[in-house]
């Protein structure tokens, strides 16, 4: 390493005070629902099964709907639950008119057809945009509801006053849940996007042409240095577990080294994202850190994307 690139240090783009400005706006338009319409939206996550992951997420879901003054509910299903019986609760929340957001938390159960469950929900209750309807729309550059992580990050940049227009972003992943939805949203702010997957050629020659790169990988540490353009805006979606300690040296800086190993010693593991956060302190303009960075976004982007769903179908406005 050179030992100008160590001197350089990346602006930390904190998710925390972002995450936190949206929620204060979704509960103060709450309020003003309630007190204007009579009504308050309503949350519904479906959980499938004893995914531990999924627990964890779901109850954050809840909690912070609860927190919101949204009217929330967990369907905590056992894992045998056949493909028909959740079709059937799912064609239930549809109809009942007090529920204005549906969530299937994923993943479900091998016997059922993620694809099939997430198509009967109602389009105008899919609040995390995976229906092909919404796709369809976000696509046509149209207003719908857009998939929470993607959108989380378009509020990132903006908030942090990042430019994207007429900037070249490049996404690492193709995911219908993060880097197809992410490519779009960024289209439509006019970025010049470029999107790689596992068969892309020559893998940093790619993204180091990335003014902003977003890595969404599921692999931890992946993005190096050498992807990395100098000065770049670096957006981390990647949420990995980290045990090694042994490598733990090349992936964090001495200022969090000895922090991240006491996690490993205590929890076994400690999160980390697609970046190398070392590489990216050194060589990005600015970058979100994980934990920290994107993730806390994805709730907050739910919680909006409640607020909106309420309002598109009960007062047909956004
Ligand atoms: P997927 O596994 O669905 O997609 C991963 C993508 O990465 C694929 O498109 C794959 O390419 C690409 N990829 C894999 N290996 C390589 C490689 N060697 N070179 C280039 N591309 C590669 O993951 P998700 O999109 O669902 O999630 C990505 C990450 O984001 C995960 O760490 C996940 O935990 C995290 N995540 C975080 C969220 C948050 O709230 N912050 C929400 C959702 C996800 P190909 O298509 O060719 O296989």
């Amino acid at each position: 390493m050179n030992t100008k690139m160590s001197e350089i240090s990346a602006n930390i783009l904190s998710g925390k005070p972002i995450a936190e400005a949206i929620k204060t706006e979704v509960a103060k338009e709450v309020k003003q629902l309630e007190a204007e319409h009579g009504f308050r939206p309503a949350l519904t996550v479906v959980r499938v099964g004893e995914d531990k992951a999924s627990e964890v997420y779901v109850g954050s879901k809840v909690r912070t709907s609860k927190e919101l003054g949204i009217i929330s509910e967990q369907k905590h299903l056992p894992a045998e639950t056949s493909q028909e019986e959740l079709l059937e609760i799912v064609r239930e929340l549809n109809l009942d008119n007090e529920i204005d957001g549906i969530l299937v938390q994923l993943p479900l159960p091998k016997h059922i057809d993620e694809n099939l469950i997430l198509e009967t929900i109602d389009p105008e209750k899919d609040v995390d945009g995976f229906h092909a309807m919404n796709v369809g729309f976000l696509s046509q550059g149209r207003d719908s509801l857009v998939p929470c992580t993607p959108a989380g990050v378009i509020e990132i940049l903006k908030r942090s006053g990042i430019e994207i227009a007429g900037k070249h972003a490049v996404i690492v992943g193709r995911s219908n849940i993060v880097g197809k939805p992410m490519a779009q949203l960024l289209l439509q702010e006019n970025a010049t996007v470029t999107i790689c997957h596992s068969r892309t050629r020559d893998l940093p020659e790619v993204t180091k042409l990335g003014d902003i790169l977003v890595a969404a990988i599921g692999r931890a540490g992946f993005i190096r240095g050498e992807h990395i353009k100098p000065g770049a805006v670096v957006i981390d979606v990647g949420i990995n577990n980290f045990s090694d300690s042994g490598a733990a040296p090349g992936m964090f800086g001495e200022d969090e080294l000895e922090n991240r190993l006491r996690t490993i010693e205590k929890r076994g593991a400690t999160l980390v994202g697609d970046v190398n956060p070392k590489d990216a302190k050194e060589i990005a303009g600015s970058f979100t850190p994980v934990p920290g960075g994107v993730g806390l976004l994805t709730v907050a982007m739910l919680m909006k994307n409640t607020v909106k769903a309420a309002k598109m179908r009960r007062l047909k406005k956004i």
